[in-house]
């Protein structure tokens, strides 16, 4: 097994439910890591590659290897972990948009209480229905429902949202996954939506910098730093052991938020001995009366480095990227390990039944980058050599700490993970997929199946997708 726990990076005095970040802390490790020998860079690369989880000290080098070449050697490292540990699946899901009430005012939100443009609407069961029905229809299996946080979307309504959602069944479709992206809840709030058959919560920090996180968030529950840095120590003891963290980039230096995820992904280990599930690092972008500003902007450039040192960084956690990024960024970063990407995406209120042919930015929370269909996006990973891939099985077996395994577990992903990817990627081509695509993605799953040197094995994968192709479906390994 790897070193990945090295308790030297934890501060030992991480408690449950106690704010754990330092300012002073991070600032400190990034300034005396400045100016990094380039081979002290290489050293820590190296080390990553060898499966080792990176220190606080570790990853500020990383961050502060400034020159061309250095930058250029951190993405190949970024390159060469994830060709070595992932191989070539992305995990495809779309965010569902259930409902835009807010009492908060996060400066940056389309959806914020003084935003007057915004029409509020919550979806009915039937519209649920109806939007399920057309994921469906495009062929997801996976979704994230996105909420504002009010009154109204009680641990209860969230719960109730979530059974209806795993209720839809059309054709051969189904979600098998429903994640969440809402407010922080209490401890029995987090065991009410965990007892609906959640996949992973998730609460993005926004930003770790507590007077930034104050100038940004003016009124409203979601102004409580503590409260929310807090927020997945109680899932946590609720039972949720599947949570995701993140970053809005581009309210404060980009710097300081990665260090401020990577102390969060320490605190979790410290404390309940399992890091988060994936990181999100979303960059900011325009909404209905907001401009993004250019104090703290995150260039591409530096967008793509940092993801980079996040997969050095925390070589087992799932890393997503949203249709926030152009597709020309998605291209780029899918290389270093980004390991779940949103496809088809509508973040309009009732966006994906009802015809739309032009981006309403004052009824969306922002605009996004990606327009592409979800078979659009598939096409694109199939002509790249990607497996897409709507698996499900980890969660549905109980396999926890699913990413851990496939990072330190050796043959999983051979295994399980893709031949689960080929499975539901079949399902895909069957179901959904244009001719066209489908020929491209058989051609690509023929290719595959080449590596599996074990005839015995290949030939029980073999068998598997002929039965999806006479018509059964959800199988898995
Ligand atoms: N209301 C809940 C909350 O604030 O945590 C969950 C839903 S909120 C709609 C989901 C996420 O959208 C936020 O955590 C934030 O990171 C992101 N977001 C908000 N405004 C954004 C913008 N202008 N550009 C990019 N992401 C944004
Ligand atoms: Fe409301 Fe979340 Fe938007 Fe803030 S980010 S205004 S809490 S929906």
């Amino acid at each position: 097994m790897p070193n990945i726990y090295d308790p030297q990076q934890y501060k030992l005095d991480d408690r449950p439910m106690e704010n754990f970040l330092d300012a002073n802390e991070i600032w400190d490790i990034l300034k005396r890591n400045e100016n990094p020998d380039p081979q002290r860079v290489r050293e820590v690369i190296a080390r990553a590659l060898d499966k080792n989880r990176l220190t606080l000290d570790e990853t500020a080098v990383l961050i502060n290897a400034n020159t061309p070449e250095l930058i250029e050697e951190i993405k190949n490292g970024a390159r060469q972990l994830k060709e070595k540990v992932y191989g070539k699946r992305i995990v495809l899901f779309a965010p569902l948009y259930i409902g835009n009430l807010c009492v908060n005012n996060c400066a940056y939100c389309g959806f914020r209480a003084d935003n007057q443009k915004q029409k509020r609407m919550t979806l009915s069961p039937e519209e649920i229905r109806d939007e399920v029905t057309m994921l469906e229809d495009a062929g997801h299996k996976r979704l994230i429902l996105v909420f504002g946080e009010h009154p109204k979307y009680d641990p209860q309504f969230i719960a109730d949202t979530v059974r209806q959602v795993y209720k839809v069944k059309h054709l051969n479709g189904e979600i098998r996954r429903v994640n969440i992206n809402a407010a922080p809840l209490d401890v029995d709030g987090f065991k009410t939506v965990k007892d609906a058959g959640i996949g992973t919560y998730q609460v993005f920090q926004e930003t770790y910098h507590r007077d930034t996180y104050l100038k940004v968030h003016l009124g409203g529950k979601k102004r409580d730093y503590d409260w929310r840095i807090t927020s997945l120590d109680r899932a946590q003891e609720a039972g949720i052991d599947d949570v995701g963290i993140g970053a809005l980039l581009g309210l404060y230096d980009w710097r300081f938020e990665v260090m401020g995820l990577l102390r969060h992904v320490n605190h979790f280990e410290a404390v309940y001995n399992v890091g988060p599930h994936t990181i999100s690092f979303p960059r900011i972008k325009t909404a209905s009366g907001f401009k993004v500003r250019d104090d703290y902007n995150v260039s591409d450039e530096d967008f793509t480095r940092l993801v980079a040192i996040l997969r050095l960084a925390v070589p087992y956690t799932g890393l997503i990227l949203t249709a926030r990024e152009p597709a020309h960024i998605r291209d780029e970063v899918l290389q270093f390990g980004v390991s779940q990407i949103d496809g088809g995406t509508n973040i309009e209120m009732k966006g994906y039944s009802k015809q739309k042919n032009q981006q309403d930015l004052d009824q969306e929370q922002f605009t996004i980058g990606d327009n592409r269909s979800l078979n659009e996006v598939m096409e694109e990973l199939i002509g790249h050599g990607y497996l897409p891939s709507f698996c499900t099985a980890c969660y549905r077996l109980k396999r926890t700490g699913e990413h851990f395994m496939e990072f330190s577990v050796p043959g999983f992903i051979k295994r399980f993970c893709q031949p689960n990817a080929i499975l539901t990627m079949a399902e895909y081509l069957e179901d959904y997929a244009p001719q066209k695509t489908k020929e491209m993605g058989y051609h690509l799953i023929e290719e595959n199946l080449k590596d599996y040197r074990d005839e015995q094995f290949r030939e029980k994968l073999s068998q598997r997708l002929d039965r999806i192709k006479k018509g059964e479906r959800d199988l898995y390994f």
